[in-house]
């Protein structure tokens, strides 16, 4: 098995890279740089690369000589590369130079760490057999790139008995992985209603039927779902982010139309359903007994991101011994965030890990915020790691 002093040899070069991508963030679908950068290490360290998969997705393909280059088995380890719509206020000397952008996610690390792991991996090719994927994905920030990638035959052209993914977390200690067995992220959905009554003027309510009312009620009912309907043992979120009603120049006229939007989280299909249910159940009962009309629409956009026992259990095993078993958990509570490789474990068994990074000497904070930077020190940990799951997936 791959030790962490074996991937420390490439920390510089995964710095050089991650700092080179965080100087150049670019967003979902348009991370033509971000690809370039990843074939050009890829094909400097001898991997066959495919380009323009859903765009901007990349996928280098490395096969194992161990065991006379047998093994048909194959496994996807997967890295996203996209940054966020953000201004960055970090004062790094390798700070963003495109204003509105950053690598706010730690994406950049992400994609380094993949590219460390390739690059030991191709020089390694003996200790495994079988067939290593390397997955980079463009836009997994609300955009759709996981979805676009399984859209364009990813796992037809380059298949896999499993996929694997990390993901950087300042809440962990450095160079710790948690792995749960089951849930680790919520189903990301979003939802509107639109309430559609009688306008009328301000001082005569009872000529129309108000949907401002309605709405209302709608909003201060919604939360029974959680506390009434949901099992106090199980998770799930529903919270308004839009509220929309009549003008601001008029508040002597009570609106025909209302709209209100907002986004559900779950940690289950079967508490998405409820959630979906109930939202449309209450919206057209307070719509009913207000006399007016509800049309509520969800839009389910990712499930929750549920690992498999089985692959988790295995990840957890190549962290205790690459990375020492006092730094490898396998349990970590779910946190009701989104990830779209909900949908590559949709599609394939696998298990996505949290690679800690929390540092007092480097306190970056959470992701998503103007001051979050990728701790450079987590990189070898995080490689060791994608190049000891290869062995234990693949080991010769
Ligand atoms: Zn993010
Ligand atoms: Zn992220």
């Amino acid at each position: 098995m791959p030790a962490l002093p074996d991937l420390e040899p490439l920390a510089e070069a995964m710095t050089a890279w991650r700092r080179d991508l965080h100087a150049h963030p670019e967003l979902g679908f348009e991370e033509h740089r971000t690809a370039a950068l990843v074939a050009r290490a890829l094909r400097a360290a001898g991997i066959e690369v495919a380009e323009g998969i859903a765009g901007t997705g990349v996928v280098g393909t490395l096969r194992g000589t161990g065991a006379g280059g047998g093994g048909n088995r194959a496994i996807g380890l997967r890295a996203d590369m996209d940054a966020l719509a953000m201004q960055e206020a970090t004062g790094a000397p390798w700070a963003s130079r495109s204003p509105g952008r950053m690598h706010a996610c730690g994406h950049d690390g992400h994609t380094a760490m993949l590219l460390g792991a390739a690059t030991w991996l191709s020089a390694n090719r003996d200790r495994f057999a079988g067939t290593v994927q390397l997955i980079f994905q463009p836009a997994e920030e609300s955009r759709g790139g996981a979805g676009a990638m399984l859209a364009a035959g990813l796992f037809e052209r380059f298949p896999v008995d499993a996929v694997y993914a990390l993901h950087n977390l300042p809440g962990l200690p450095l160079g710790t992985v948690a792995v749960p067995p089951g849930p680790v992220l919520a189903s990301s959905d979003t939802w509107e209603v639109t309430f559609r009554g009688r306008g009328t003027h301000g001082a005569k309510p009872h000529l129309g039927t108000d949907a401002t009312l309605a709405a209302a009620a709608f909003i201060v009912a919604l939360q029974t779902i959680v506390a009434r309907n949901l099992d106090p043992m199980e998770a799930g979120v529903v919270s308004v982010g839009h509220l929309a009603a009549g003008h601001p120049e008029a508040p002597n006229v009570i609106p025909a139309e209302v709209l209100v939007r907002g986004t559900a989280r779950a940690l289950s299909a079967p508490v998405r359903d409820l959630l979906e249910g109930r939202i449309g159940a209450i919206a057209r009962g307070t719509a009913a007994s207000h006399g007016v009309e509800a049309s509520p629409v969800y839009t389910r956009r990712l499930p929750p991101t549920v690992n498999h026992a089985a692959q988790a259990a295995l990840l957890h095993r190549a962290a205790g011994a690459t990375l020492g078993s006092d730094r490898a958990r396998d349990h970590h509570p779910p946190i009701t965030a989104g990830e779209d490789f909900a949908l590559l474990l949709e599609a394939r068994p696998g298990a996505y890990a949290w690679l800690g990074t929390g540092d007092p000497a480097h306190p970056e904070g959470w992701h998503h915020n103007p001051r979050f930077d990728f701790n450079d020190a987590a990189l070898p940990a995080g490689a060791a790691l994608l190049c000891g799951i290869v062995e234990a997936e693949l080991g010769a």
